[in-house]
């Protein structure tokens, strides 16, 4: 390990900061996540993460880099019920007015409900020795050194009746809390200037619903998408705890 630091807080434990805090663990003695829900204990759907609810697919790409960091994750998925599949082979699209061609990519993608992944990436980044988390803590700001040249720490105060604003210090702080992220405005109130934000209206709306299926429908497709849908099929009887996202 080369070490560049003591210490690195984490904002959110969902996929974006349990994956920082992983590539974070190669280079800090310590690495505190903090997190504001209860770790469900198993693949539970949790306040924090509303989108995990719906439909998720985890693309070729993201799959082999969480590989790399987890050796066997996509063994231990499969094995929950989670389905590896060409992105295109196995897929049925019918997207901006047309098929895709179905032909092997090589490309491997996996339909895997989100909290499972979660569960998953979870329990093999909290096994790190300079791994740990503190759930049902509030993150309500941060703190910089006093000549503002750094951001030296957060101030936190635990969910439990009587409990006091802490402030935790660390060389890096990294801001993984989603989209409701505010950062912007707690630099602001430490005089900095905000950063410049980019937004992408993506106008699109996301509606999830399971089926069961006969095995030959959509010709035996493991995915069917389309231009507002995308639905990860199971043979009937076999839905397992990746299909559970309603
Ligand atoms: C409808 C929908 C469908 C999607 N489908 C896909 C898909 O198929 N494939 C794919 O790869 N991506 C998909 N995404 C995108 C994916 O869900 C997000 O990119 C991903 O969840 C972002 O992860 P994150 O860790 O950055 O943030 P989030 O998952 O939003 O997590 C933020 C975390 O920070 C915590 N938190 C927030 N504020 C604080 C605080 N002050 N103190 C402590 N903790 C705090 C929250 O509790 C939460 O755990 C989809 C998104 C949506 C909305």
């Amino acid at each position: 390990m080369k070490q560049i630091g003591q210490h690195a807080i984490v904002i959110g434990a969902s996929m974006g900061g349990l994956l920082a805090a992983r590539a974070l663990a190669d280079y800090y003695q310590q690495v505190t996540l903090l997190e504001r829900d209860t770790f469900p204990a198993r693949g539970e759907q949790r306040k924090g993460v509303p989108q995990g609810r719906h439909t998720h697919a985890l693309l070729a790409q993201g799959r082999q880099v969480m590989e790399d960091f987890f050796p066997g994750l996509t063994r231990q998925l499969v094995e929950q019920g989670a389905l590896l599949s060409d992105t295109l082979a196995e897929a049925r699209r019918f997207i901006g007015g047309g098929h895709y061609c179905q032909t092997q990519t090589g490309l491997l993608g996996l339909m895997v409900s989100r909290p499972l992944l979660e569960a998953q990436i979870r329990s093999r980044v909290l096994a790190l020795p300079n791994v740990q988390a503190i759930e049902n803590c509030d993150v309500l700001g941060l703190t910089a050194t006093e000549d503002r040249e750094r951001i030296s720490g957060v101030r936190l105060i635990r969910r439990q009746t009587g409990s006091a604003e802490e402030v935790l210090t660390a060389d890096v702080v990294v801001d993984a809390s989603g989209r409701g992220s505010r950062t912007p405005a707690w630099l602001e109130s430490l005089d900095y200037a905000p950063p410049e934000e980019e937004q992408v209206r993506a106008g699109m709306g996301y509606v999830t619903r399971i089926y069961q299926r006969q095995p030959d429908h959509a010709q035996g497709a493991k995915v069917v998408m389309s231009n507002y849908s995308a639905m990860s099929f199971r043979p009937k009887g076999e839905i397992s705890e990746a299909d559970i996202s309603l």
